[in-house]
């Protein structure tokens, strides 16, 4: 008796155990998702700076748009202008 009480007493115990382990672990993840959401915030900021160095800039000379990380800089009269290729600047160069 005592032997077959106490055996459903663990059952008992371990069924709680295993409620209270299933709704930790989906807390968990819940925080978790928060967390990774958290994360892509603080990540925001980091990518702002390569957003920016992935804006278009237009050719002055052939009206193309590049990224500036891929663009033909020169600075003319201080100010930096931006063209697609070397060609595209001596030519802008020449025409001027
Ligand atoms: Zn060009």
């Amino acid at each position: 008796m005592t032997k077959a009480g106490s055996n459903g007493q663990v059952k008992m115990i371990f069924k709680l155990l295993i409620t209270i382990g299933i709704i930790y672990i989906i807390l968990r993840i819940s925080k978790m998702g928060s967390g990774s959401g958290k994360d892509r915030e603080i990540n925001d900021p980091r990518a702002v700076p390569k957003a920016k160095e992935e804006d278009l800039v237009e050719d002055p000379y052939c009206h193309v748009h590049i990224p500036v990380s891929s663009a033909f800089q020169t600075s003319i009269e201080g100010k930096t202008i931006y063209f697609c290729s070397k060609d595209c600047w001596e030519k802008f160069q020449a025409e001027k």
